[in-house]
């Protein structure tokens, strides 16, 4: 077995239906006695929902999270944040509303209590981003990691196929990406390939009967599981691609997730294939990419970039972004290989 380190802060996780009810406790239990709750304005709704359940603690809902963490509205909610004197801030959704309470808490002691409603894994991660500018910079922080998270299914039962899909490939890209990490530990590939058991098994059910609670439970344990395996390991191709095309062309996260995984997992075939073993094992296909390719089909997510909003006159200039600074992956990157992967991306073209 090669050497490895496994430093894994660790959080208080409180999984199942009903989960929410316990926020009051669990708020309590941090000390914390002046909580802001923090939201996108469609999940307006679960955000009322955990403030009742706050009664007097919760002092204020801030339901105005947008995707990518805006400077402008980080700043917004961080004055917010301290003119309540907010000393907790329950964020209720999907990453947008997790990055949001991140971003407060890189600047405060406010403690986050997190209760995801999407697959994105966020709540799992010291990774915190700020889009300043049209750029968006991430970084590392143990400060923003959630304390606590309150994984409740059927807080996931109202989001619709047309994101669940997408955001559990997003949840699976995580975990492939974990697998064959430059730090990847065993402990956490055990994990990795359970949550890509987890989300395969669970989302074909999801995305045809989304109030299944059973199959909700089982996507949002993998989810989880595949958050814990993005802060744990360094991402490679796959996450600076979508990062990215994501940036550069405002594409939809999780789409844009949805619609690369298959083309990176094709890219890095050979140079990972221990780990794109283990990928295809937990999917349930003999080749890793292309069980990707047939469960996104088979989601019903978006399988082209030409679908999502990509012009086709960027493909060279994502390539030359997508190059331009060195990091970890398994087959070495160039220009040709990754403008291929691209162009294989754009026109959703099925991994051979
Ligand atoms: P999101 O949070 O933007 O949510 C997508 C949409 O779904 C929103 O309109 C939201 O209101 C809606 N929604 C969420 N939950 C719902 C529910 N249960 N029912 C109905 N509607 C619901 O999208 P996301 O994909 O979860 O997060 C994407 C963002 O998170 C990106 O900015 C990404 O960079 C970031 N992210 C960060 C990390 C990290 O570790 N820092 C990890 C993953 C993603």
């Amino acid at each position: 077995m090669r050497a490895f380190l496994y430093d894994q802060p660790a959080s208080r996780v409180i999984f199942g239906v009903g989960a929410l009810d316990r926020l009051a406790e669990e708020v309590g239990r941090l000390g914390a006695r002046r909580a802001l709750v923090l939201t996108t304005p469609r999940q307006r709704g679960n955000a009322d929902k955990a403030a009742h359940h706050l009664g007097n603690v919760a002092v204020g809902i801030y339901a105005e999270a947008v995707m990518h963490v805006p400077i402008e509205t980080a700043r917004a909610a961080r004055e917010v944040a301290t003119r309540l004197e907010a000393d907790c801030c329950v964020a209720v959704g999907g990453g947008s509303t997790i990055g949001l309470g991140k971003a407060i808490a890189l600047e405060s002691a406010v403690a986050i209590v997190a209760v995801p409603t999407t697959y994105a894994g966020s709540e799992m991660t010291p990774i915190y981003g700020l889009t300043d500018g049209g750029l968006k910079r991430t970084g590392r922080d143990r400060k923003v990691l959630p304390r606590t998270v309150l994984y409740d299914p059927a807080l996931t039962v109202t989001l619709p196929p047309r994101i669940s899909g997408p955001s559990g490939l997003n949840a699976i890209a995580h975990c492939v990406e974990a697998l064959y990490a430059p730090d990847a530990n065993p402990i956490i590939s055990l994990l990795a390939a359970e949550g890509i058991r987890a989300l395969a098994r669970s989302l074909p059910i999801v995305v045809t009967e989304p109030a299944q609670l059973e199959a909700r439970a089982d996507a949002l344990y993998g989810a989880w599981l595949a958050g814990t395996a993005l802060g744990a390991t360094t991402m490679s191709l796959h996450h600076k691609l979508c990062h990215t095309l994501g940036g550069a062309f405002n594409l939809t996260h999780a789409d844009v997730h949805a619609v690369v995984l298959p083309h990176a997992a094709a890219f890095n075939r050979e140079a990972a294939s221990e780990a794109m073993r283990v990928a295809a094992d937990a999917l349930g296909a003999r080749d890793a990419a292309q069980g990707l390719f047939d469960l996104a089909v088979r989601l019903g997510a978006p399988i082209a970039l030409k679908d999502i909003g990509m012009p086709a006159d960027g493909l060279d200039r994502a390539a030359r972004l997508a190059t331009e600074n060195p990091y970890a992956n398994p087959r070495p990157i160039e220009y040709a290989g990754v403008r291929q992967l691209i162009d294989d991306a754009y026109h959703g073209t099925r991994p051979e």
